[in-house]
């Protein structure tokens, strides 16, 4: 097979949240799995919607993920083509032009279901004459248009059984027919374009080989084969992954602020777990944390992907992320812990990577050994911290330091355990968990500890 081309076609009317990532990334994996090229393709013909700002904050998230586009395409800059491919079909008689208003539309599909008829629209204004359009339009009405599906052989007011089949990416064998739909608007009453013709002009004129998406797209795919054989081109196979839902069983939307990129982003997930989390809930594989997207593009396989959809679940997410940065090695954080003032280096990552759920609580964690800190200290605690610090080793502290300390500690005072280790613990950091005091110790020093050991004394000390 010739290397494939795939295209992800957001359109830019707001951010793209986790479900448009599933998307792009199995786009992504499967061009990278073969050597394929992925064309990012801003499908913006509603003018009204589309912001230049949204489709370079799309450009954002998807570097963001580590997705790098071979190629940017904008359909706003490729209406002639359109407008081309429109009058071929009209000169065809496959774009007929249709007067009914939303509430004519509205009464017609009641009507059909009142009369236990499928709510298709009858094709009706087929039958206009001439001088009924004229008159139509000297009312004023502007004529939106409709490809005319090829769903019957010689009368189009009696359809029949018109099956279009793909052998689906994701799916496997998959069917459409077509004399259950409508013809669909392919041009608006103001003359823009829906998305469905000039995606098909673009796959045409791109070179598109697989069309990736969600499965509510699976219709649009029938419908889309049809105008890719009234347009005499080759289609492109097709694939429709299942989608994500929300924990409340909610498809996906871009209402839903909190599941974008950038809201997730900037609660502390990291890349590569959202791109594992995104792409491997809801199919046969385990969620598993990943260095990034290359372990990913080997653990795709289109065929393991279920068909029901998937709950994103933002918890598990939260979960999966602390189990990637407990792995993550220094190299792979040391500039963005630089940029938030760690100063710790390699053996700071190492202590706290394993105790936190965002990058930013290592630095929560720098600030809790360098800067001064409220300690928490139960008053029958005092005379138990105030013996401690008496047996503190001297410096240098090193990580066997700890071990030392509380062995003396524990002699000196008999107690053991959590009554040992817990009030130790709150008094160095001011709460009750968090990394190993073992490796935190070093960085805290002799002086601090002592301080914070200490700041009971003053104020309980008997006289
Ligand atoms: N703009 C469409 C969407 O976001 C693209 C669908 C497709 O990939 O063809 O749903």
């Amino acid at each position: 097979m010739a290397s494939p081309i795939v295209r992800f076609a957001p359109s830019p009317t707001g951010r793209i949240h986790a479900g448009n990532a599933r998307t792009a990334l199995y786009n992504w994996f499967f061009a990278q799995k073969q050597g394929g090229r992925f064309i990012l393709r801003f499908d913006d013909t509603d003018e009204a919607r589309s912001t230049r700002e949204f489709a370079d904050a799309i450009e954002e998230d998807l570097a963001w993920l580590g997705i790098s586009p071979d190629r940017i395409e904008r359909q706003s800059l490729r209406l002639a083509s359109y407008e081309e491919a429109a009058a071929a079909l009209k000169a065809a008689g496959l774009l007929y032009p249709c007067y009914e208003t939303p509430e004519e539309l509205e009464r017609q599909r009641k009507r059909r279901l009142g009369r236990g008829l499928p709510p298709v629209y009858d094709r009706r204004a087929l039958k206009l004459t001439e001088e009924e359009r004229a008159a139509l339009e000297a009312e004023g009405r502007e004529p939106h248009w409709r490809f005319l599906l090829p769903n019957f052989s010689d009368d189009p007011f009696a359809t029949v059984r018109t099956e279009r089949s793909w052998d689906d990416v994701f799916r496997g064998p998959q069917s459409v027919d077509l004399a259950s739909l409508s013809d669909p608007v392919l041009v608006r009453g103001d003359g823009s374009f829906l998305y469905t013709l000039p995606s098909v002009v673009d796959d045409r004129d791109m070179g598109v080989t697989h069309v990736l998406r969600g499965d509510d797209h699976v219709t649009n795919t029938g419908v889309q084969l049809a105008l890719f054989e009234a347009l005499q081109a080759t289609p492109p196979a097709f694939g429709h992954h299942n989608l994500l839902q929300t924990e409340a069983g909610e498809g996906f939307s871009k209402r839903y602020e909190s599941l974008s990129l950038a809201a997730l982003r900037r609660d502390g997930i990291e890349a590569a777990a959202l791109a594992a989390y995104a792409s491997l809930i809801g199919t046969g594989q385990s969620v598993q944390p990943v260095n990034g997207l290359a372990e990913l593009v080997e653990l795709f396989d289109p065929t393991k992907v279920n068909r029901a959809p998937a709950r994103f679940s933002v918890g598990e997410l939260k979960n999966l992320n602390s189990r990637i940065l407990a792995h993550l090695p220094y190299e792979a954080v040391a500039e963005r812990l630089e940029e938030a003032g760690v100063r710790g280096g390699e053996t700071f990552w190492h202590a706290v990577q394993g105790n936190i759920e965002k990058l930013a609580d290592a630095a929560f964690w720098w600030r809790v050994v360098r800067d001064p800190i409220e300690p928490a200290i139960e008053p029958e605690d005092a005379d138990f911290l105030r013996q401690a610090a008496e047996l503190l080793p001297e410096e240098p502290f090193d990580e066997t330091t700890w071990g030392t300390w509380t062995q003396a500690v524990k002699e000196k005072t008999g107690r053991r355990g959590k009554g040992l280790f817990l009030p130790l613990r709150r008094a160095l950091t001011g709460a009750t968990s968090g990394p190993e005091l073992r490796e935190l110790l070093p960085f805290l020093g002799r002086p601090n500890t002592l301080a914070r050991l200490c700041a009971p004394c003053s104020g309980t000390e008997t006289p």
